[in-house]
């Protein structure tokens, strides 16, 4: 049997190319004492994972060129040899970019099997990217009832989960996308109550129009000109969740908004925050998450690209906009 997988080829520089990529064919080893293969289902997609690219140090070392490249993972145990893991076992962890992982356990966990679950949920709302929301939201972005809160990448995959959290903690909800097929969904189907598209309008001025009270709460994914129009909204004592700034990625030397001084006369908390920072109560989160997921107050989306080869070309999509929703790549069936 061989192991197919994608290789780091090269430091990306701007966009990611798929000749930063390199393909390749091993022979899978048979585990060891300790051990255990996973089959790989799917490999979740993340805007992280161009920063692993990158030479520096991120929250994780620089992935060394020539190694596979990393990336979450959920399989399904195909031999094993570790104590803890059988046979069939549902695993989440850093697989990597490839169709078979030969692991220790170190950085993997298993995943209960919920009759009426998709598999997929765990990376769509369950997983990190639902963690990230919840903790985003509630933790950092503090809402209050009543209160205006502004979503950045909001048909994304964290971005369209924290904003029906906003809904949930009873605030107006106002995101901002980069299509009208992404402001009508999290309009019409999740329930925001408004939406930007900033690609054709222009967004200081739908903020006005949108949030006639000024912004409490600004969960930024985005960072540059779009955070910049939202900053000049918020209200004194607002907080800022940075979960993320996206537009920033592919810039050598990113910039940060020009009008950051405007934090001290109105008195912002602008606090980033890593998901990692809150594993202590994933449990919470997933207890949380899962009743709304079961009450019908918290939908999720996934999308789609049909086998491994399509990784590197997949990821382009956080980056264009092409996704919505949880990217994901299937890379083989789920058992039955
Ligand atoms: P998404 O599913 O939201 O995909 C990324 C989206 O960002 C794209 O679909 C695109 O949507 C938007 N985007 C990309 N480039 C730009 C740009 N230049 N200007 C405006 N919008 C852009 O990804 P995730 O939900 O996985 O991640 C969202 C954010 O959350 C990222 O910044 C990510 O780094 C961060 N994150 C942070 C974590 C943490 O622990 N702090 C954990 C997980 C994610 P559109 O069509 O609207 O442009």
């Amino acid at each position: 049997m061989t192991n197919k997988q994608w290789h780091l080829a090269a430091r990306p520089s701007g966009v990611v190319k798929e000749s930063d990529f390199r393909w390749a064919e091993t022979e899978i080893a048979d585990p060891v004492q300790g051990q255990f293969l996973v089959r790989n289902i799917y490999l979740s997609l993340d805007p992280t994972n161009r920063v692993w690219m990158n030479e520096a140090d991120s929250y994780l070392p620089a992935l060394p060129l020539g190694s596979i490249m990393r990336g979450g993972t959920i399989g399904v145990v195909e031999k094993s040899l570790h104590p803890q893991y059988q046979e069939g076992d549902i695993v989440q962890g850093m697989g990597g970019w490839q169709q078979y992982t030969l692991t220790d356990g170190v950085m993997f966990n298993k995943l209960p099997r919920i009759p009426g679950l998709p598999m997929a949920a765990w990376f769509g709302a369950l997983g990190h990217i639902g963690f990230t929301s919840y903790f985003g939201l509630f933790d950092v972005g503090k809402p209050k009832q009543g209160e205006t809160v502004v979503v950045s990448a909001a048909a994304g995959a964290v971005g369209s989960l924290a904003g029906q959290m906003g809904k949930i903690a009873g605030c107006r909800v106002i995101g901002i996308a980069g299509s009208d097929d992404k402001c009508k969904w999290i309009t019409d189907d999740l329930g925001f109550d408004g939406a930007i598209n900033y690609r054709t309008e222009d967004v200081r001025a739908a903020l006005k129009q949108h949030c006639p009270k000024g912004i409490d709460v600004d969960f930024e994914n985005v960072g540059g000109s779009i955070m910049e129009a939202v900053i000049d909204r918020l209200n004194i004592g607002a907080r800022i969740a940075l979960c993320g700034m996206i537009s920033q990625y592919n810039d050598a030397r990113p910039a940060g908004p020009s009008n950051f001084a405007s934090f001290i006369m109105k008195r912002v908390i602008c606090t980033g925050f890593l998901v990692t920072d809150f594993a202590p109560r994933f449990p919470e989160a997933v207890q949380r998450i899962a009743g709304w997921l079961a009450e019908g107050k918290l939908k999720y989306r996934l999308d789609v690209a049909e086998g491994l080869e399509q990784a590197p070309a997949a990821l382009g999509k956080l980056f264009n906009g092409g996704n919505m929703g949880k990217l994901l790549v299937r890379v083989s069936g789920e058992p039955s």
